[in-house]
């Protein structure tokens, strides 16, 4: 048998149980699906058929989600981290053992090629082993010493948390979300995001599993409307770590004021890939290509804007558009498939929606441009590539999410700089050159918060991941993730030599 035909076949044993039963939520320790719930259908990328229906949770389910976690936050709170440690090492073992359904659900629902989601449980692993070590020293702190008085501080973790997150790779940001609020010691209430709740279902399941405390982890299926407003207002929740969209972060804000939430976003970005005549061409190319197209572009950190030195551009595009053309697009189970289909029908007729965007603005589409309306009734896309753009046209400007790329050329260093900050996002930036001084100035003067040199995405668990302006406020990775997760508090302590004011002796 083929490994595609046994990754269709195994897909569809994991799968029957979302068709047979309604996928509900998971909270205080129990599956619920509430027999009068709304429910609807959850869509294949795929064909767009149903893959089972989901409960579409209420504000109540919501409540009682929130009132679990804030009951389960005292003892999960207390609890050694040597036993955290332990506890969140094991959910990493089971994660693993559950490799081959985490990925081969997640591609299902969320449409992204199997090649990369293989990884997806891995990843995922890693996020808790990386944050489960951590956790017997989060509440450690800093002495700083005056003449008369030393201060110490504690961490304590920050209390109940709400963590909202998309479908774009659904399994992994989830991971990366709750295993350092768990390691902090504080508990969660999960909203994952309605167009891909599979995995998350998986994810509780292993918490019961891996022996997690009633209430310690929950999970609210449904819109975000409903239960991700209530979550962000819920009065027990302390701090509330968003992924998605930038205007979804405006909303959470505003939800969250007040009862004075804390706020963690990882929000939408436009970022800039910089290629120097200088540069290393094939790697650059390779990255270029892999750093838009994987994925199928639906990835926060895509570099969705590729900013090429006139000097070479007419090569690089030539030979980019053979790669782009050459893009294996299909079925997301199959292993040699590299772009499949966009998670979501409104998705995908929004990103169509860039193409004749494209050629009203002027721009000329040299790859793609088309649905592949031949691979069934899935929301397929050909891998699209825009040339002649300029920075003020939509394409440039407004994040499409899905596997296009927006080429502009530019003469000068201070040209790709102006180009590249001339956005309202700030999540991260690619530059390639050889020049060693050239990157450094690079690395100063573009506006993201992350930043990569002759590489394409590389990931750093303790290193910061977040963004500026509309893609985000906060940190996430090694000890910035504590901080979000934590309180600081100092403490104060007199060495009984000072002179304390005297008043009405
Ligand atoms: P989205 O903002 O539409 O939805 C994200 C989550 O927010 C979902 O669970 C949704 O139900 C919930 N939500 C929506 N409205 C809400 C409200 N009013 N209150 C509370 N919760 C609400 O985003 P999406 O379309 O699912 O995901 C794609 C977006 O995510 C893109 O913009 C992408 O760039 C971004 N993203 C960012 C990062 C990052 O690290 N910066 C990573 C992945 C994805």
């Amino acid at each position: 048998m083929s490994s595609f035909s046994h990754n269709k076949e195994t897909a569809e044993h994991y799968l029957q149980r979302f068709l047979q039963s309604t996928t509900g939520h998971f909270i205080n320790g129990q599956m619920v699906a509430n027999g009068n719930a709304e429910t609807y259908d959850n869509l294949s990328p795929i064909n767009n058929e149903s893959l089972g229906r989901v409960v579409a949770g209420r504000v109540e389910d919501m409540d009682a989600a929130c009132t679990a976690a804030e009951d389960a936050f005292p003892a999960w709170r207390d609890m050694p981290g040597q036993e955290r440690k332990k506890l969140l090492n094991h959910f990493a073992d089971l994660i693993e053992a559950r490799a081959e359904e985490i990925a081969l659900v997640e591609s299902s629902d969320c449409g992204q090629a199997i090649r990369f989601m293989k990884q997806a449980a891995i990843r995922g692993a890693a996020n808790f082993r990386f944050f489960a070590d951590k956790a017997p020293e989060a509440q450690n702190g800093l002495a700083l010493h005056q003449a008369e008085h030393t201060n110490y501080t504690l961490r304590s973790p920050i209390g109940p948390v709400g963590i909202i997150t998309p479908w774009n790779t659904p399994f992994m940001l989830a991971t990366w979300k709750i295993a350092p609020a768990l390691a902090s010691g504080c508990t969660i209430v999960h909203k994952p995001a309605e167009l891909t709740p599979l995995s998350a279902m998986l994810l509780a399941e292993i918490a019961h599993e891996a022996g997690l405390p009633d209430g310690v982890w929950n999970t609210v299926n449904g819109f975000g409307e409903t239960v991700g407003k209530r979550l962000s207002e819920h009065p027990a929740i302390r701090a509330v770590a968003l992924v998605g969209e930038s205007a979804t972060g405006s909303h959470i804000m505003r939800q969250g004021a007040d009862t004075l939430k804390r706020v963690h976003f990882e929000l939408g970005g436009k970022n800039p890939v910089i290629v120097f005549d200088d540069a290393d061409f094939d790697r650059a190319l390779d990255a270029v290509v892999f750093m838009i197209y994987s994925l199928n572009g639906q990835r926060c950190t895509s570099s969705s804007r590729l900013l090429v030195q006139n000097s070479i551009k007419a090569r690089f595009l030539d030979a980019l558009e053979a790669r782009v053309k050459h893009l294996t697009v299909g079925h997301p189970l199959d292993p040699n498939t590299e772009v499949g289909p966009l998670v979501h029908k409104g998705h995908y007729e929004k990103v169509m929606s860039y193409m004749d965007i494209a050629k009203e603005d002027g721009a000329t589409v040299r790859a793609g441009g088309t649905a592949r309306k031949d691979l069934g009734n899935g929301n397929y896309v050909s891998p699209t590539l825009f040339t002649e753009a300029n920075n003020q046209m939509r394409i440039a400007r407004e994040e499409i999410f899905g596997p296009v790329l927006t080429s502009i050329g530019f003469d000068t260093e201070e040209e790709a700089i102006a180009l590249a900050n001339d956005t309202d996002y700030g999540l991260s930036a690619y530059i390639w050159t050889n020049n060693s001084g050239r990157a450094m100035r690079m690395a100063r003067a573009v506006e993201a918060g992350m930043l990569w040199v002759n590489s394409e995405n590389n990931r750093n668990l303790p290193s910061p991941f977040g963004g500026i302006k509309m893609s985000g406020i906060g940190r996430d990775g090694g000890d910035y993730s504590f901080d979000f997760y934590m309180e600081t508090k100092n403490v104060c302590i007199a060495h009984g030599t000072h002179t304390v004011p005297v008043l009405g002796a």
